[in-house]
């Protein structure tokens, strides 16, 4: 089963931010996506594939109709 995941979709990391958070906001969605910390807003830009891996789950889908 592959993993869903949308922009604005809040989701959890296997590894928690060292601020302590696990809860990343997807703020940019291509070939590579962009997701922001919850805690301390840093920002950090992965590749989609690597993304894929590191995610645990999606914690809040975003509503994108
Ligand atoms: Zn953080």
């Amino acid at each position: 089963m592959t993993k869903e995941f949308g922009l604005n979709d809040i989701v959890e990391m296997k590894k928690s931010h060292p601020c302590g958070t696990n809860s990343w906001k997807i703020i940019r969605m291509g070939a590579d996506i962009r997701i922001k910390c919850e805690g301390c807003a840093h920002s950090v830009m992965l590749p989609r594939n690597e993304f894929a891996k590191k995610m645990k789950k999606v914690i809040v889908e975003a509503d994108t109709e």
